[in-house]
């Protein structure tokens, strides 16, 4: 079993998750350009504790088997960060980013069909 990052928290990055992982195992692409912008969680390291997901402000993580159907698409997208390792790196916490307002997150989960 392993958690998933959604398309809720595409271009939002704000890292709130990375602090709460014991194995480290959220990945950043090194070229948002080659790869979409979101955090990743590896399915070969996460160990299945589920401390980051109360810790997204925008509710983009989900067990890989509770994704909403309209995110589907993500629990696969999520094995790249291992399948493509080198184009990865470790996601390290940005503290001075700002949350967003409860209004934002429904906006963005309206937006994607979640
Ligand atoms: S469930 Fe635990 S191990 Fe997996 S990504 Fe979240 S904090 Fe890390
Ligand atoms: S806390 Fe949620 S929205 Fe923020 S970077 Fe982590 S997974 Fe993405």
């Amino acid at each position: 079993m392993t958690w998933v990052v959604t398309r809720l928290c595409r271009d939002n990055v704000d890292t709130a998750c990375v602090a709460e992982c014991p194995v480290d195992c959220f990945y950043i692409p090194k070229d948002t350009g080659q790869h979409t912008n979101q955090l990743y969680i590896s399915p070969s390291e996460c160990i299945d504790c589920g401390a980051c997901e109360p810790a997204c402000p925008w509710e983009a993580i989900f067990k890989d088997d509770s994704v909403p159907a309209a995110f589907g698409e993500d629990v696969a997208l999520n094995a790249v960060c291992d399948s493509d390792r080198a184009d990865f790196e470790t996601a390290v916490e940005n503290p001075d980013t700002p949350k967003p307002t409860p209004e934002q997150v429904t906006a963005n989960k309206a937006k994607w069909g979640g």
